[in-house]
C-alpha cells in the first residue's frame, strides 16, 4: 500500500531529478492536502501550483523538492523561508533541519499556516508576519534561505543573513514580464557567488 504522497514522489519527483533520499522521504511524509482548502484537496497531488487564500499559491511539489534539494539542508541547520503561503514548503523543510523560521506578509495566511503546522505537529517551525525581503534578523544568520516569491533583485538583507557556507535559493526576474530565473547563491567568507538553475513561475515578492 502506498500513500498519495509516496506515489507523487515515485511518479513526479524521482523521474525529474529529485535524487536526495532525505528530500524524497520528507516529500513522502508531508500530506499536501492538509495545506489546502477543502474544495482544492482533490488536486493535492497534481504536480502544479494551486490557489490558496489572498490570491496566493501553494508551490508546485517538484519545485519545492528541487529547491530544498539544492539548498542541501542538514539536520543541525537553521533555515529561513520567505513566503510561508500555505506552510507546505516550510513543513517539508522542517523535516530536514533543526529549525525553520518562515515569514509571510499576509497576516491571514501566516495565521492559517501556523495553525495547520501546529495541528500536524511541525513544532520546529516558527511563522512570523512581516516583509521577508528584510529577512528575519532576530534569528540570523541562516544556513539556508529559501525565497518562495520572485524578486526584482536580490535583497541585500538576505545575503547578509546567510552564514559562511550558507545557500540561498531565490527566483529572480528583472522585470515583471521577464521569465523568472531560479538562482542559488552561496556565501564563502565575504565572497558571494550564484548560478542559475532553471526557469520558474512564482508570485511576486512584494516589498515595502
Ligand atoms: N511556500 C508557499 C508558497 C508561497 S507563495 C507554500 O508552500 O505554500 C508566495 C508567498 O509569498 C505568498 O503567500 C505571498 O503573500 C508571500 N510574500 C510575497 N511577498 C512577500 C514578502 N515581501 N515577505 C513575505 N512574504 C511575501
Amino acid at each position: 500500500m502506498s500513500t498519495p504522497a509516496q506515489r507523487m514522489v515515485a511518479e513526479q519527483l524521482v523521474p525529474h531529478g529529485v535524487t536526495d533520499p532525505r528530500v524524497l522521504e520528507a516529500m513522502a511524509s508531508v500530506p499536501r492536502e492538509e495545506f489546502l482548502a477543502a474544495r482544492m484537496r482533490r488536486h493535492a497531488y497534481e504536480d502544479r501550483a494551486l490557489a490558496i487564500e489572498c490570491g496566493q499559491t501553494i508551490s508546485q511539489p517538484l519545485v519545492v523538492a528541487l529547491m530544498i534539494q539544492a539548498a542541501a539542508p542538514q539536520s543541525d541547520d537553521i533555515a529561513l523561508e520567505v513566503g510561508t503561503g500555505s506552510g507546505y514548503a516550510a513543513a517539508v523543510l522542517s523535516r530536514l533541519c533543526r529549525r525553520v523560521i518562515t515569514i509571510e506578509r499576509e497576516a491571514a495566511l501566516a495565521e492559517h499556516a501556523s495553525e495547520t503546522l501546529r495541528r500536524l505537529g511541525f513544532d520546529n517551525v516558527e511563522v512570523a508576519v512581516g516583509d521577508g525581503s528584510e529577512g528575519w534578523p532576530a534569528e540570523a544568520p541562516y544556513n539556508a534561505i529559501l525565497v518562495a516569491a520572485a524578486a526584482r533583485g536580490v535583497p541585500d538583507a538576505l545575503i547578509e543573513q546567510l552564514l559562511d557556507g550558507g545557500r540561498m535559493l531565490i527566483p529572480v526576474a528583472l522585470a515583471a514580464d521577464e521569465p523568472q530565473d531560479l538562482r542559488i547563491y552561496v556565501r564563502r567568507g565575504m565572497d558571494v557567488s550564484y548560478r542559475s538553475l532553471f526557469p520558474v513561475l512564482f508570485v511576486p515578492l512584494r516589498t515595502g
